[in-house]
């Protein structure tokens, strides 16, 4: 993935030291009013104050059954099993363990491939999109989506990708977890592990994004495009210093309704801070109408050192920040259900 980000770094030093002062106002003030929009009424314990909360206008969204949350810890344990791998760029060995890896996790659900041969400036390399679906009983389809190849030109250096490529495998993996064996009354959620994500020279239209430009086009072909409510892309998520960007790229609607469930949730001082513009596997599907949002963390380590560097490593991570948007996909999920 690339943003914007990288042209103008000295004008991002100083928005940086602008969005700390601000941050530190915002982290202030939520100590001393937290959860204002969930437990604005202090009676919460009393049965008789949570019905009439459940019933108030403002609570639309909560349902009899509350969304399902991660478990965090084994989240992370998937990041940790993925790492050990090694390297997984696209047609190495390491990439055919993962896909084995994710697909004996699948077992019993509803599994599918989207397989081609992508023909790149290194040559031709086999691409694999997996993608796992839980029917529900509304018409129509969201996708949750998170690329589990990792960068190609470090592929010998010992880079491992722990959260870019390996923390978006992993909550999937555990949001996989939440939506199996269970009844969904709402749309249908088709997990969807992409492959290709990473460019295998220098990012470019042609060199990057191989596995959705590949999906998107199959899916507007055989009439799945148009049927598909919201597409949610999680990379990089797992930095212990959390902070989800606003993207420009992104449907403003969307990404409304995700801060309205991080703020349910108590989550909201880790989202949209500052705003950039991304380059990411949500573009396909963008540039074809399709409602999307990329929930991605481009402040890896101060000034986003660690991106795309052999400092990217499980030590880098916490089990919080894949708990914080785990819980929040799941959230977005049930409201968007409950939308018309
Ligand atoms: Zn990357």
């Amino acid at each position: 993935m690339r943003s914007s980000l990288t042209k103008v770094r000295h004008g991002i030093v100083l928005l940086a030291v602008c969005l700390l002062l601000l941050l530190t106002l915002f982290a202030c003030d939520s100590d001393h009013n937290p959860i204002q929009a969930r437990d604005a009424n202090p009676a919460v314990s009393d049965h008789k104050a949570m019905a009439s909360l459940m019933n108030a206008p403002d609570e639309t969204y909560s349902g009899v059954t509350p969304a399902p949350t991660v478990n965090a810890a084994r989240a992370m344990q998937y990041v940790k099993e993925i790492v050990a791998f090694g390297a997984r760029p696209i047609g190495s060995a390491n990439h055919k363990k993962l896909e084995q890896y994710i697909v004996a996790h699948l077992k019993g659900d509803q599994v599918e491939y989207d397989s081609f041969t992508a023909d790149t400036p290194e040559g031709k390399f086999p691409v694999r999109n997996i993608i796992a679906k839980y029917p529900g009983t509304k018409d129509g389809i969201i996708v949750i989506a998170g690329h589990y190849d990792t960068n190609y030109p470090l592929r010998n250096t010992g880079y491992v990708g722990a959260n870019d490529g390996g923390s978006s495998t992993a909550i999937l993996l555990e949001i996989a977890n939440q939506l199996r064996g269970k009844k969904r009354d709402g749309y249908s959620v088709w997990l969807l592990w992409t492959d290709g994500e990473e460019a295998v020279k220098q990012w470019s239209d042609n060199d990057s994004l191989y596995g959705t430009r590949h999906l998107a086009e199959k899916w507007q072909n055989d009439g799945t495009l148009k049927k598909i409510k919201a597409f949610l892309l999680t990379d990089m998520i797992g930095d212990a210093d959390l902070n989800i960007e606003r993207d420009q790229n992104s449907t403003p609607w969307l990404e409304d309704l995700i801060l309205q469930a991080a703020v349910r949730l108590g989550y909201q001082s880790h989202f949209f801070a500052r705003t950039i513009g991304v380059a990411d596997d949500h573009l396909p599907f963008a540039r074809r109408g399709v409602p999307v949002a990329d929930m991605i963390d481009l402040n890896y380590g101060y000034g986003n050192v660690f991106h795309h560097t052999t400092q990217d490593t499980v030590d880098k991570l916490s089990p919080k920040s894949l708990e914080i948007v785990g819980n929040v996909i799941l959230e977005t999920i049930w409201m968007l259900d409950k939308k018309n």
